[in-house]
């Protein structure tokens, strides 16, 4: 055991020294004289815990204690004093000391004895904080989590109340029959329109409830996308002139069509939404024989460049859309940046405020999508291990975190994971797979990146799939 003794009596000192001596369980003691060097040798030492003399050169008391439990807050302190003070005993422990020993009335034996139970109560202390530590955090992040889920649910309300009451309003018109030919067809097409987004508004609800549960599983199959693109395009014919250009010769992709289609919805949704009635959107798609590019533009209120990062993130809403008060959840990029990251392609956006935006994905097309069962993320740092199972987490990808190398032992056989991220400082590859339970098929093991950023953990994800 280090102990460092702070006593100014040389001859204390070196009784202690002689009650601690044993030679089956040797006790290093290093002894200082004053506060003020023992606040220098507990910085740059590891010691197991401080005996602590009552009265110095340079303090006493409990104001003594108190400026030693600051320089060590973490270290156990045995208080060894000549006072027979019991209000002074009593207020030390309330404080934090471990114990309040008077001199004359220990030996070595209980010495010995106080010391190893302080280091033991101290360490089951240290434990007992980091756990109410844990769960604070948690709360604030479950306090958090709620206020962006009434958010939502405040938002959502908001925007189904609008289409429903145009709805009902232009149906109950109908009805009547009251309208000329010229002004039901108005009718008709407003409530086709709001019809439109209210399915846009539950499609995205839904699917956004998959991500968040991990559940977001594509359906892959082969189909024209062109043809896909043109029939969403057409669709949105009656709210504005749109202009496609092709010049692919082959559109076929491999897959999730009702995914794909739910982007491309999206894409146009907003470039609707975003831009002046009339203003012209020019939807372009080009290839190659290994991938498919779609860009939406439109000659609308455009993106502060500082905001374009932030734009796919989920529940953002730029400013442009607030100062606007164009209505949205802040869900919509988000999903396709999601659905387009799944097939493995990529999203990218350019824009200049009051010129316009271009929206662009990039699609592989032989569906070699991110088909990720579900991945492991192990780093004892808190703060790494939770930012990267958040990124992921947010890209629709189950995530289980461990935070010691030993809990690679209850991977569940049945289920092995896509991939094993891994704090760069644990990462002994070999050592890791001979925790990994024999029946598993043993995944790849990556480094976590030093920023944790979702782009470079996706980026991982997406060499080992290509390398499969
Ligand atoms: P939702 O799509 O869920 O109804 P939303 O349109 O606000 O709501 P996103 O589609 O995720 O959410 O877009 C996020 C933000 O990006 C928008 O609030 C807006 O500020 C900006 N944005 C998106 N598309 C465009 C665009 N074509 N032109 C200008 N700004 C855009
Ligand atoms: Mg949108």
């Amino acid at each position: 055991m280090n102990i460092l003794l702070v006593e100014d009596s040389q001859t204390d000192a070196a009784l202690v020294q002689r009650f601690l001596r044993d030679d089956r369980d040797p006790h290093d003691v290093r002894v200082v004289r004053r506060f003020a060097d023992f606040a220098v040798v507990v910085e740059g030492n590891s010691f197991d815990i401080v005996l602590l003399d009552m009265t110095l050169p340079d303090g006493e008391g409990l104001d003594l204690y108190q400026r030693a439990r600051e320089v060590a807050p973490t270290l156990p302190i045995v208080i060894l004093s000549a006072r027979a003070d019991e209000e002074l005993a009593l207020a030390a422990v309330a404080a934090g000391a471990q114990d309040y020993l008077l001199k004359g009335h220990v030996d070595g034996v209980t010495l010995k004895r106080a010391l190893r139970y302080a280091v033991e109560r101290n360490r089951m202390q240290r434990r007992l904080e980091n756990g109410l530590a844990e769960l604070e955090h948690q709360r604030a992040n479950v306090i958090r989590l709620n206020a962006q889920k009434n958010e939502l649910i405040a938002t959502l309300a908001h925007d189904i109340r609008g289409p429903l009451t145009a709805i009902v309003g232009f149906g109950e018109m109908l009805a009547e029959g009251s309208l000329e030919r010229e002004e039901s067809i108005k009718a008709a097409e407003t409530i086709v329109r709001n019809g439109q987004r209210l399915s846009t508004l539950s499609d995205d609800v839904v699917a956004l409830s998959r991500i968040e549960l991990g559940e977001l599983e594509l359906d892959i199959e082969q189909f024209d996308f062109a043809a896909l693109v043109v029939e969403e395009a057409e669709s949105r014919l009656t709210q504005r002139p749109i202009r496609f250009v092709c010049d692919a010769d082959d559109t076929m992709i491999l897959g999730d069509k009702r995914r794909l289609r739910q982007s491309i919805d999206n894409l146009l949704g907003n470039a609707v939404k975003y831009s002046p009635n009339d203003s012209p959107i020019v939807v372009t798609l080009h290839g190659n024989s290994r991938s498919l590019t779609l860009d939406v533009s439109d000659r609308g209120i455009g993106i502060p460049s500082a905001e374009l990062e932030k734009v796919f993130d989920r529940f953002a809403r730029g400013s442009n859309a607030r100062r606007a008060k164009i209505a949205g959840t802040g869900l919509g990029l988000f999903l396709v940046r999601t659905f387009v990251e799944r097939h493995g392609g990529r999203i990218s956006v350019s824009s200049t405020p009051d010129v316009g935006s271009t929206f662009s994905i990039v699609l592989p097309r032989s569906g070699a999508g991110l088909s990720v069962r579900g991945v492991v993320v192990l780093a004892s740092d808190r703060n790494m291990r939770e930012g990267a199972a958040y990124e992921l987490r947010t890209r629709g990808i189950r995530v289980r975190e461990l935070t010691a190398v030993d809990e690679l032992a209850t991977l569940d056989p049945t289920a092995a994971p896509f991939a094993i991220f891994v704090d760069a400082r644990i990462a002994d590859g070999d050592r890791l797979r001979a925790l990994i339970p024999q029946s598993i098929q043993a995944p790849p093991i990556v480094e976590i990146p030093s920023h944790f950023l979702g782009d470079e953990l996706v980026a991982a994800l997406r060499e080992i799939t290509e390398a499969q």
